[in-house]
C-alpha cells in the first residue's frame, strides 16, 4: 500500500458547504489546509437540493464559486474517497491516519461517458436515494467536482472490466490504483461531517418503504431537480398517475422522544419551498401541510406568508398519526389530529412527503473524543482546545448559518495554529 506523510496547519474532515467554507477561510488567510471527503465528490447534501432558500437558486450557484476558489488556492489539498482511521495527539500537535480509496479513474478522464455507455452492470443511485440506477462506472452527478468518473470495481467481473477498459480511448481507467494511507501531522482539526436524513423506515405508521407514493423531503428535492431521476418532473416514483393532492407531514420523527427529540429547524421552510416547486410545476395541485407549529425564522416569514396566501395551500394544525392506502382507489389516506377542533380527520391524497429531520452523520470513524458530543450526538461548540465542530454536525441549521459558523471555526483553528490559549 502506498504511504504518504503530510504536514498541514489545519485538517478539515468533510467537504460539504461547512468544510469547504472553513477550508477557504483558513487558506485565504494564509494557512495550509488538508480537506478530506468520503464521497467521490464535494458539496455534501447541498449538492442534492433542487433550489435553496432564501433566494431559491440552484445549489450550483454557491458551490461553483466556492469550487473555483478552492481549485485556485494552492494552500488547499483535497482528497476525495477518504476517511479518517485514527487520530492521536492534542490541539497543536495531532497525528491523523487517513485511508484514501481508489477511484480507478485517473486525471486523463475527459467525461466523454463512453465507459458508462459500454458498461452493462448497474448500481442503485444513492445520490438520488435509490430512485434510479447508474452504471458501475459513473459520474456522481452533473457538474460534480472533481469532474471525474468513479468505478465500483467490486460489482464487475473480469470480462466487464475489460469491456470498460477497452471503451476508454484516453487510458483513463487504472485498475492497478491502490488504497493509499496518509499520515497527516496537523495543528488543528475542524470536523464538518454534516448530517444524514432520519431513517423514515423507523416511522412505522407512516408507510415509508411500504406504500407507493410515500416519499421523504430529500427524495422530493431530487425529484424536482433537472438532474434528478425524472429530469425534474415531480411524480410518484414508479408511477405515471397524475398528482392532484399532496400532503406534507411535518415533524416526521422530530420533536418525538421515540425518534429525534429535537427540532431540525429547516424542515418547515423546506416543505414550504417544496410546496412551491409543486405549485409552479403542477398549478392545479392542492397542498395540505400538517404541522405542530410552523417555524419560519427571520426573513423566511415572508415566504410563509406567501404560501398562506396561496388559495391551493391548506395548513392543518395537528400531528399525523397514520398513512394508509385505500384498497379500492389505491390513493393514500392521511389520518391526523385536528387540534384546532379536537377531532381525528382523514384526508385522501396522491403523494405524501415526510419532512424528516437531520441527524448527525453516522460515519464518524476515527472521531477520538466522544466526551465533546451532546446527548443527540452533535459536537459541542463550547469546549476549547479540542477538535472544532462546524456545520450541521454541531446542530441542525440552514446554509447561511453554516457558512457563518465556518468562519468562526476557521478563526478558532487559526488561533490553535498560532499557539493561542
Ligand atoms: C429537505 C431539506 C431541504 C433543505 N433545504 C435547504 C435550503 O433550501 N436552504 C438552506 O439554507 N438549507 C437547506 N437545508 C439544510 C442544508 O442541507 C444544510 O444546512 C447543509 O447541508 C449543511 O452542510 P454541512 O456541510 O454541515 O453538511 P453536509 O451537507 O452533510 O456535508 C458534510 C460532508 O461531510 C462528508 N463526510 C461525512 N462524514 C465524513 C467522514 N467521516 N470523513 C470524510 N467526510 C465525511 C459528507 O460526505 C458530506 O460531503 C435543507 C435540509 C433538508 C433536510
Amino acid at each position: 500500500m502506498e504511504k504518504c506523510s503530510i504536514d498541514t496547519d489545519i485538517l478539515v474532515v468533510g467537504a460539504g458547504i461547512s468544510g469547504i467554507s472553513t477550508a477557504l477561510e483558513a487558506a485565504e488567510t494564509g494557512f495550509t489546509v488538508t480537506l478530506i471527503e468520503k464521497n467521490p465528490y464535494i458539496g455534501g447534501r447541498v449538492a442534492q437540493l433542487n433550489q435553496y432558500f432564501p433566494k431559491l437558486c440552484p445549489p450550483t450557484c454557491g458551490l461553483e464559486i466556492n469550487i473555483r476558489r478552492l481549485r485556485d488556492n494552492p494552500r488547499i489539498t483535497l482528497y476525495t474517497l477518504s476517511e479518517v482511521k485514527t487520530i492521536s495527539g492534542d490541539a497543536g500537535n495531532y497525528n491523523v491516519n487517513v485511508k484514501v480509496n481508489p477511484r480507478y479513474v485517473n486525471n486523463k478522464c475527459t467525461n466523454c461517458g463512453d465507459c458508462a455507455t459500454a458498461c452493462t452492470v448497474e448500481r442503485s443511485n444513492d445520490f438520488n436515494f435509490g430512485m434510479d440506477k447508474t452504471k458501475a462506472i459513473y459520474l456522481p452527478y452533473n457538474n460534480c467536482y472533481p469532474m471525474k468518473y468513479v468505478l465500483d470495481k467490486k460489482l464487475c467481473s473480469r470480462e466487464e472490466l475489460n469491456l470498460i477498459i477497452d471503451s476508454c480511448k484516453y487510458n483513463a481507467i487504472d485498475l492497478n490504483e491502490e488504497e493509499k494511507e496518509l499520515n497527516i501531522s496537523a495543528k488543528a482539526i475542524v470536523w464538518a461531517s454534516g448530517w444524514d436524513p432520519y431513517d423514515a423506515k423507523k416511522l412505522e405508521t407512516l408507510g415509508y418503504g411500504k406504500l407507493q407514493g410515500v416519499i421523504t423531503n430529500m427524495m422530493l428535492e431530487r425529484l424536482a431537480s433537472p438532474s434528478g431521476p425524472t429530469g425534474g418532473k415531480i411524480q410518484i416514483p414508479g408511477s405515471d398517475k397524475p398528482i392532484e393532492k399532496v400532503a406534507f407531514v411535518q415533524c416526521a420523527g422530530s420533536r418525538d422522544e421515540n425518534h429525534l427529540e429535537y427540532c431540525s429547524s429547516v424542515c418547515c421552510m423546506a416543505s414550504l419551498k417544496q410546496a412551491q416547486y409543486i405549485r409552479e410545476q403542477i398549478p392545479e395541485t392542492e397542498i395540505h401541510v400538517f404541522y405542530i407549529d410552523i417555524r419560519s425564522p427571520g426573513p423566511l416569514e415572508d415566504f410563509y406568508s406567501k404560501m398562506q396566501n396561496d388559495s391551493k395551500v391548506f395548513f392543518h394544525r395537528g400531528k399525523v398519526a397514520k398513512v394508509m392506502q385505500d384498497p379500492d382507489s389505491n390513493q393514500l389516506i392521511v389520518e391526523a389530529d385536528d387540534t384546532m377542533n379536537a377531532v381525528l380527520k382523514q384526508y385522501t391524497v396522491d403523494l405524501v412527503v415526510l419532512a424528516t429531520g437531520m441527524q448527525p452523520t453516522k460515519s464518524r470513524n476515527g472521531f477520538p473524543d466522544k466526551s465533546i458530543l451532546d446527548e443527540n450526538g452533535f459536537i459541542r461548540t463550547d469546549v476549547d482546545k479540542t477538535i472544532i465542530g462546524c456545520g450541521v454536525c454541531t446542530g441542525p441549521k440552514e446554509v447561511s448559518s453554516v457558512v457563518q459558523e465556518s468562519t468562526g471555526a476557521a478563526m478558532k483553528a487559526i488561533h490553535i495554529v498560532k499557539g493561542g490559549n
